[in-house]
């Protein structure tokens, strides 16, 4: 198996392919003028161009599915050179708007889901992903890569910025060190030059990683999978509850470096006649008490096997309508690619099953 590039900051590179400035011409190569082959690199003298070729491959991934749902979102299947195969989804969160005279106002938005490990440590009861159990990490290179391979394949310009999500499969607090380097990866201002800022690490709640992600100092923004108000609850749903409960989540949070003008947001997937009723909306809103905090309600994705339902629209709306009115910031995640089983863990479930 060989190595990927994508798994090198441009300082390392700086130091394995001297003088300094050939790892920046690399990066750009790479992940501005988006090449496949360092053959490509033309101003990379061409004995270290075989030299990269002998010793890497660039993407690490291949791609093996696709699937375009009505709403825009595209979810990608992608192999990973042991065979693997992990899930990432383009979420098309705004179209390009142009004025009258048809020049252009603003590009289109776009935010890329993207997984950490290969399946999950953490067994949450409603997702599909905790059913097959934990295989592996993914390496910085194969978190990098997602990103890369979908910017290349939407011909989404070099210089378009996209946004981050760390909501796809596994549980990126369990990879600390390869999401750390991957946070710096896209950050570099000669790669895909994306900010922490707009990168988003998802977490099911491990407090004592949260305190050190906090630490790291990086400036992502944090999201919490929070889904359930009382232990008791949360530990059906999320059976690491026990060991990090709700409490010991909210005081990590209470530490984390937030950007002043951000917020944490706090995700509440909601299940029907499980978590939906409004003594829970009141009991989240007590539990946010002194904290910048944005409520993400989502709707539960069922999945062939599950006995957990959908709720219903009007419940899910009483339920925003009851926070909003408490002033507590809450928006309805739109089941954006629905029709594509966009709940992380479904597309490779099906391709695993056939
Ligand atoms: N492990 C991290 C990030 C990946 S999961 C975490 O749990 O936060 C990303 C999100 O997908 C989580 O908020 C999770 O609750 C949600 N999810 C899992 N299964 C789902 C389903 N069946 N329907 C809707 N959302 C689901
Ligand atoms: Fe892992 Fe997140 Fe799925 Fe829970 S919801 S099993 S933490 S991926």
């Amino acid at each position: 198996m060989t190595n990927s590039i994508l798994d090198f900051t441009q300082e390392e590179l700086e130091k394995l392919f001297p003088p300094k400035f050939r790892a920046k011409q690399i990066y750009n190569w790479i992940y501005q003028q988006h090449v496949d082959t360092f053959d490509e690199m033309e101003n990379i003298p061409k004995k270290m161009r075989s030299e990269l070729a002998e010793k890497f491959s660039i993407s690490p991934l291949e791609k093996v599915q696709k699937q375009i749902s009505s709403d825009g979102s595209i979810k990608y299947l992608f192999r990973l050179q042991d065979g693997h195969t992990i899930e990432s989804v383009l979420l098309k969160m705004k179209d390009a708007e142009y004025d009258e005279k048809g020049e252009l106002l603003h590009h289109a938005k776009y935010t890329v889901c993207v997984s950490s490990q290969v399946g999950c440590k953490v067994g949450c009861a409603f997702c599909l992903t905790a059913k097959g159990g934990f295989i592996r990490n993914l390496t910085p290179g194969e978190i990098v890569g997602q990103v890369l391979e979908i910017k290349k394949d939407n011909d989404i310009a070099s210089n378009r910025r996209v946004n981050i999500v760390y909501m796809g499969m596994g549980e990126p607090l369990d990879n600390l060190d390869n999401l750390a380097k991957a946070i710096k990866i896209f950050s570099n201002e000669n790669g895909l030059s994306i900010s922490p800022k707009r990168q988003t690490v998802s977490t099911s709640g491990i407090s004592t990683k949260i305190k050190k992600l906090g630490n790291m100092e990086l400036g992502v923004q944090l999201a919490i999978s929070l889904h359930a108000v009382d232990d008791e609850l949360r530990e059906e749903l999320i059976p690491m509850n026990k060991a990090y409960n709700i409490a010991s989540i909210i005081e990590a949070v209470k530490e984390f470096p937030v950007n002043t003008r951000k917020r944490v947001m706090f995700e509440y997937l909601v299940i029907k006649d499980v978590n939906d009723d409004i003594v829970s909306a009141k009991k989240l809103i007590k539990l946010l008490e002194g904290i910048k905090s944005k409520v993400n309600l989502i709707y539960f994705n069922p999945y062939p096997g599950t006995t957990f339902k959908r709720p219903e629209p009007e419940k899910m709306r009483r339920f925003q309508e009851y926070l909003l009115s408490k002033g507590v910031l809450c928006t309805i995640r739109e089941s954006k690619g629905i029709d594509i089983s966009a709940a992380c863990g479904q597309l490779r479930e099906q391709e695993l099953s056939r």
